[in-house]
Order: C-alpha cells, then sequence, then structure tokens
C-alpha cells in the first residue's frame, strides 16, 4: 500500500515485535557494540552487522529517526548530527579543499556565514554570496574551483525563496554539489531530490523535536554523494545522541497536526498584519502578494509558521521596545518551530553583502505557536496600538 503521509509519520521509526511489545522504539544508550564471533566483527567492519559497529554511529534510537525522516523527505540517505549547525559545518566539510570556491545565498543563517567567514576561509576556501533572486545569472559566478552551491529557501530573517530547479541545473552541468538549509520547509513541505539538491539540511531543534526541548541537526542525501558525506559525518565526530532521537521521534509523530494548525495561524496573522497601518511590508512566502510567494507555490506545498513583518520607518527603536516588551503572549527568544509563540527585532548587520535591504523600518520576526489565533492577534494589536 502506497501509504499517506500522516501513516507514514505515526508508523515509520517503530516496530513493536522487536522492542518488547512497546510502541516506541526504546532509548538504547551504548558505547559499545559487543560481537559474539570474529564473522561478526568483521561483518562490523563492512557495515553490516546487524546491531551496527559502534555509538557514535547510531543505536537502534538514532537510526529510528534517520529512517523516518528518510522516507519522508524521499532521500536515500539521513544522518543526524548534535545541531543544526554542525549538519552545515559537517556537510560543506565533507565537499571543500583548499583552493575552492562556494557560492552562498546572500540570506543564509548567521553562523552558515560566519563558517565561511572564518574557518572555510582560514583553510584557503573563498565564498562568494549571491543575491538570492539571482535565477540563472547564477552561471555567471560560477568559476572553475566552484565546489558547492549553498541555499536557504527561504532564509528565517529576510524571507527570500530562491529558484532552486534553475540554481541546480545550472550548478549540476559544472559538477558542482547543491546543498540547503531547509529548516524552514521541514521534511514535509518540499521535495529537495526532486529540486535538484544533494543534501538537504534541517536543523531538527526546530518543527522536527517541536518542543523547544533539544538541539539537532540532519543531513539527507542522494545515494551518490552519500559515501562522501558519512565519510566526513564520521571523520568529524558529529553524531547525536539516543535521548535527543527519543525526543525528536516523539516530536515528528506529532509535526503534521502542529504544523497545519500553526500554518493557518500564521497566515492568518501575517493577512492581518498587511491590513495594519503601522506594517510597510510583510514577507511571508505562503501569503499571496508577498515576496516569493510565486517560486513557493511552484516547488512547495507548505511551510513554518515564521515570517517577518517590517514597521513603517516612522517608529522608533523606543516605540518598537514598548510594543515588543508589553506582550503577553509572544516571548522573545532565539530559535523557532516549537509549540509556542516568539517575537524578535532582526538585525541584518554584518549579515548582508551581496543585495540591498529595502528598508528603513524595524523589522520583526514572528514565530507562531499553538496558542488561540484570536488571542494572539488580540496581543499583536495591543503591541501595535503602543506605537500610536
Ligand atoms: C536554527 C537554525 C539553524 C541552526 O540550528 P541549531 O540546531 O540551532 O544549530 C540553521 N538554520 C536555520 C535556518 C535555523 O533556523
Amino acid at each position: 500500500m502506497d501509504k499517506k503521509l500522516a501513516t507514514k509519520l505515526t508508523n515509520l521509526g517503530r516496530n513493536p515485535a522487536e522492542n518488547a511489545g512497546a510502541v516506541n522504539t526504546g532509548i538504547i544508550r551504548t558505547s559499545t557494540i559487543i560481537f559474539p564471533t570474529v564473522a561478526d566483527l568483521e561483518a562490523s567492519e563492512r557495515d553490516e552487522y546487524r546491531h551496527g559497529s559502534y555509538g557514535r554511529h547510531g543505536t537502534p534510537t538514532v537510526h529510528a529517526l534517520s529512517d523516518t525522516i528518510r522516507e519522508i523527505e524521499g532521500a536515500d540517505h539521513t544522518l543526524l548530527t548534535s545541531s543544526g549547525v554542525s549538519a552545515i559545518t559537517t556537510a560543506l566539510m565533507s565537499a571543500v579543499k583548499t583552493g575552492d570556491h562556494l557560492l552562498v545565498a546572500d540570506c543564509v543563517y548567521g553562523p552558515t556565514r560566519a563558517f565561511c567567514d572564518f574557518e572555510l576561509k582560514r583553510l584557503g576556501v573563498e565564498t562568494t554570496y549571491f543575491d538570492p533572486a539571482i535565477g540563472t545569472g547564477i552561471a555567471e559566478l560560477i568559476r572553475p574551483n566552484t565546489r558547492v552551491v549553498f541555499l536557504e529557501a527561504p532564509g528565517s530573517l529576510t524571507f527570500e525563496m530562491q529558484d532552486i530547479p534553475a540554481i541546480a541545473e545550472i550548478a549540476h552541468k559544472h559538477n558542482i554539489i547543491v546543498m540547503g538549509d531547509n529548516t524552514w520547509a521541514t521534511p514535509l513541505y518540499m521535495k529537495p531530490f526532486e529540486l535538484g539538491m544533494d543534501v538537504s539540511i534541517h536543523s531538527a531543534t526546530k518543527y522536527i523535536s517541536g518542543h523547544s526541548d533539544l538541539l539537532m541537526g540532519v543531513m539527507s542525501t542522494t545515494k551518490a554523494y552519500y559515501p562522501t558525506l558519512l565519510n566526513t559525518h564520521k571523520r568529524m565526530g558529529a553524531c547525536t545522541n539516543p535521548e535527543d532521537c527519543y525526543l525528536a521521534l516523539r516530536g515528528i509523530r506529532t509535526i503534521l497536526p502542529r504544523l497545519e494548525i500553526q500554518q493557518k495561524s500564521a497566515l492568518e496573522i501575517a493577512e492581518w498584519f498587511l491590513s495594519r497601518k503601522e506594517v510597510a511590508e510583510v514577507r511571508h512566502p505562503a501569503l499571496p502578494g508577498s515576496l516569493g510567494h510565486e517560486i513557493w507555490k511552484r516547488d512547495f506545498t507548505g511551510g513554518a509558521a515564521l515570517f517577518a513583518v517590517t514597521l513603517k520607518p516612522e517608529y522608533s527603536k523606543a516605540k518598537v521596545d514598548d510594543l515588543l516588551n508589553g506582550l503577553e503572549l509572544f516571548a522573545m527568544g532565539y530559535s523557532w518551530g516549537g509549540y509556542e509563540s516568539l517575537i524578535l527585532p532582526i538585525k541584518l548587520g554584518g549579515l548582508r553583502s551581496a543585495s540591498a535591504w529595502p528598508h528603513k523600518g524595524i523589522t520583526l520576526r514572528i514565530h507562531i505557536g499553538l496558542e488561540d489565533v484570536n488571542d494572539l492577534k488580540a496581543d499583536l494589536a495591543a503591541g501595535l496600538n503602543r506605537l500610536a
């Protein structure tokens, strides 16, 4: 039977018959896996022993989660790491050597940019940032030593989409690896390998865990790129742990209903912001009329409850501080993807170099949680009224 997404999310990654009848795969902690015979030990060296080889390479709890994400995302292989950032840095390290060149979307996550600007630069790898709207114009930036194009669609601060299929097609003509930080879309709402990516990266800290209580990264990839990625993953020691995998598996069971509610509330609130006189721009790729909406509609089927609202320039920092300080339901804090609503004034200083930011007013990044949507709106409305 070709099972639907909700069924897969309920059933993948668990096997009661092999787990003392338990509904959930248990937390199996171990450093050492015992081999009863030399033949078993030797099988493990070929990655063929049924219980694996060593704790760092994953126990059944870890594999239950990676298998689930692999199936949902349509990847050939999925590897887990200690954080979203470690997935990004491990994936990049797997592809580059001294003298190589990277093309990176100007809207990527700050620590991705910092890794390129510090560690990779120090190792003699040069990065060129490009305007996320570049499309086929990427061809002009490709050099003989370009090894990777790194995308983040949409960027998690400025919500700029990229034309992934157009960029990937050109990159592949030059044997360039295409990587993408797909945290916003989650493994549910885009098909990275159909769009032409070779490595799809997620911060599982966000919706996969869904409860703001762990850090984890995901790297999914193709059959062709897997051996390279696996070797670097092993050599970097970038592993996660069974406790967090248990929690993330518990989180992913409910990712679909959580996101259905959170997306709906986010779109309703994004649309409501458009009707407010204090607002200069709302950026939410799933919102008709928003920047990037046409690409989103073509390539994605949903996404995060995370968007940006830019206020008109006449509202001073002191006024916006009043707006934020008085909120009852929206907490200020980094991260997103949990069940709770969050808000942050965003600062782009040092995070852009290839394309200009069009606004003078303050931009707020908003994450919509599972609270009642009318309560959230009332809190935000009271906040906007404090600007007057
Ligand atoms: C949070 C985030 C990361 C980093 O993930 P951590 O698990 O916090 O290391 C990477 N990319 C995006 C888009 C994120 O939002």
